[in-house]
């Protein structure tokens, strides 16, 4: 339910009608909008409900939440959330790029390629020590010491750490080195996974999982809102469909729905979403015409020798081409890159 307040409600009303909304058992979350107040108020909802709110001072109306997704819900809050974790900001007025290699292979690889993509524009590195891999004959990455190189890398270009955790029991470790913590594809419906980054609170980057609807998309980013942290980042990165010709479809009608069903910002990954580094400069320059607050891309030195999906993964001289192009597509659609 959403309690609309009225626009000269006082800081005590708002704060009593939060109080009340929790004596009934329900969760309360205040949202402040540049106009007005609204409280919404998450639990099972039952009848008489409504009545009694709309008796509370300073309440203009109470309206039903039709969404599944509560938190996730453009409903409960009009104003787009603003993603923020070490001078990443996923979600304003700038198309903002993270980039890196699939896998951490060693330092001296993240270091010089994490310089070159600072100075390309990247806002952001991807880069994963822990690696799901479709194989378990395939490298699965370094783990704690590939988390450190990540921090050096940091260390030395400012850029925020984006990366990949693949077990609740791993997310305290993860969570010390990185500044996003990325929950894969595979992992979409692992709910004790997306309650303990919830916790963390720690700025979040979900995957849309392969097979996922959008309405199972939305609401397993509500298990991470529901625990309190409202710093998550919504990615499509490709569905398993009929089609070969690529690795994954990437549906980019995904990014104006997601926009108008939820306030969540919303990352388009073409390096996955197509699985073929020539495909990578074109889907980009869609998904920045298609309103992408951010994109992730893989990138290496050497895409041919990388450790893993060197096939979709571009060179420096490609992504800078790309950052040139996505630039001129941004402006066309009124936003910064
Ligand atoms: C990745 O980002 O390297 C990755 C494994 O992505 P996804 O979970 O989308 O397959
Ligand atoms: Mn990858």
């Amino acid at each position: 339910m959403i309690v609309v307040m009225k626009t000269d409600s006082t800081p005590g009303q708002i704060e009593h009608m939060a109080t009340q909304i929790a004596g009934l058992g329900l969760t309360p979350q205040v949202i402040r909008g540049t106009h007005q107040t609204v409280i919404a108020a998450i639990g099972d909802e039952r009848p008489g409900l409504t009545e009694v709110l709309e008796a509370g001072e300073g309440v203009e109306k109470v309206l039903p939440i039709m969404a599944p997704y509560k938190r996730a819900s453009s409903e409960i809050k009009r104003d787009r959330t603003v993603v923020k974790a070490q001078g990443l900001e996923v979600g304003g007025k700038k198309v903002t790029v993270i980039a890196g290699p699939c896998s951490v292979e060693n330092e001296e690889q993240i270091v010089s390629i994490a310089k070159t993509l600072k100075k390309l524009g990247a806002s952001g590195l991807r880069g994963g020590p822990y690696n799901p891999r479709t194989s378990p004959y395939s490298f699965q990455g370094h783990k704690e010491l590939g988390l450190k190189m990540l921090a050096t890398a940091r260390a030395e270009t400012g850029l925020a750490i984006v990366t990949e955790v693949m077990a609740p029991e791993h997310v305290p470790i993860v969570a010390e080195y990185a500044d996003v913590l990325q929950i894969g594809a595979r992992n979409m419906q692992n709910y004790q996974l997306l309650q303990a980054v919830g916790d963390s609170g720690k700025a979040v980057l979900l995957k849309r999982g392969m097979s996922a609807t959008i309405e199972e998309f939305l609401l397993a980013a509500e298990y991470i809102l529901d625990r309190g942290n409202m710093n998550v980042m919504l990615c499509e990165r490709g569905i398993r469909t009929y089609e070969d010709h690529t690795r994954f479809t990437l549906p980019l009608a995904t990014v104006p729905y997601l926009q108008e069903k939820s306030h969540l910002p919303v990352v388009v990954d073409p390096s996955h979403g197509t699985g073929k580094a020539k495909l990578v400069g074109p889907m980009s320059k869609a998904a920045v015409a298609a309103g992408a607050d951010a994109l992730i891309i893989e990138v290496h030195d050497d895409p041919e020798h990388a450790m893993s999906d060197g096939a979709q993964t571009i060179t420096p001289a490609m992504f800078s081409e790309l950052m040139a192009q996505c630039k001129r597509v941004a402006e066309a659609v009124d936003r910064t890159m």
